[in-house]
């Protein structure tokens, strides 16, 4: 792979997961934002990536491949990006399946809570409320994951909430009412699968989970990059754990999570508000398949 030179925005969700956009329409605000490359890392599913790289072919951006795999330890709910995975690998995709599966029975779980709570919604609201959220395609896409977001819109939908904010903070967000977290695979497990499939694995976000311990011992155990750059992510997160990706010989990457338009705010950042140089597009996939550890 060429050296590639511009900015690059490494985290994106598009309406294969909870995103609002479909995945030509991420690419194409990111050609406009003036990225030279983009990825899409949708929630335990790569059902956006071959759109999105079609659409970066045609308009002359790098489309990187991507996923952000849900993983559990101790409790606290850890992402883990996955870059340049062989998507057309079979057991690969059987994982992402399984790890939709147990999403769905998650989902379950939160919507009987909240029928406990004397709200009145069944799944049937929350599969209604994301096929909408991909309402310009019509269906919903094959092998697309539904989450917290669309339980959200279902409950805004309801009146049962004025807004995403609410419907998180009092049923939805880690230790509300509703909030339910069964036990999940390993982010060390993620790590395993990414590498099997022959992809890189980042961790995302560090700065959400409150424990630097399990980050690096995740980066002993093969995380081959730390996502330092994020928008939930503050400055002193941002030297913090870039000292961290340097102790460790860590990839250091960056993205928005930007997950559509919502009331006019985008729902965590615009895309192309958090960037890293495109070049580590190049190094993400010149480590691809190997193993730090
Ligand atoms: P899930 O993967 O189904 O557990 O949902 C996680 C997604 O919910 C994240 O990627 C965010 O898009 C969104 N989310 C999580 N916490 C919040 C919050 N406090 N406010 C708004 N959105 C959130
Ligand atoms: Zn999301
Ligand atoms: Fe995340
Ligand atoms: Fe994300």
């Amino acid at each position: 792979m060429a050296v590639i030179s511009g900015l690059a925005d490494l985290h994106t969700h598009t309406t294969a997961s909870d995103g609002l956009l479909p995945p030509a329409e991420v690419v194409r605000l990111a050609k406009q934002a003036g990225l030279a490359a983009v990825a899409v890392t949708d929630h335990d599913t790569v059902a956006g990536v071959a759109e999105a790289v079609l659409e970066g072919e045609r308009l002359g951006i790098v489309v990187v491949p991507g996923v952000e795999i849900s993983t559990e330890a101790s409790g606290v709910d850890v992402h883990v990006l996955g870059y340049y995975t062989d998507n057309g690998n079979g057991a690969w995709l059987e994982r992402l399946a399984g790890q939709r599966n147990i999403r769905n029975r998650r989902n379950e779980m939160i919507v009987s809570r909240l029928r406990e709570l004397g709200i009145d919604i069944v799944m049937d609201d929350v599969a209604a409320a994301a096929r909408s959220a991909a309402s310009k395609e019509g269906d919903r896409r094959k092998d697309a994951s539904i989450g917290r977001p669309h339980i959200a819109e279902a409950l805004i939908r309801k009146g049962a909430v004025a807004d995403m904010k609410e419907a998180f903070d009092r049923y939805l967000a880690s230790g509300a009412a509703a909030y339910v977290n069964p036990p999940r695979l390993h982010p060390a497990e993620a790590i395993r699968w990414i590498r099997e499939a022959g992809g890189t694995s980042v961790i995302a976000h560090p700065g959400l989970y409150g424990n630097d311990r399990l980050v690096e011992e995740l980066l002993r155990s093969g995380a081959q990059g730390i996502e330092v750059y994020h928008s939930d992510h503050g400055e002193e997160e941002v030297r913090r754990y870039a000292a961290l990706a340097e102790r460790h010989g860590s990839i250091i990457t960056g993205g928005s999570d930007f997950h559509g338009v919502r009331g006019g705010k985008p729902f965590h950042g615009a895309v192309g508000s958090r960037t890293v140089n495109a070049d580590t597009a190049r190094k993400l996939f010149s480590v691809k398949g190997l193993s730090t550890s």
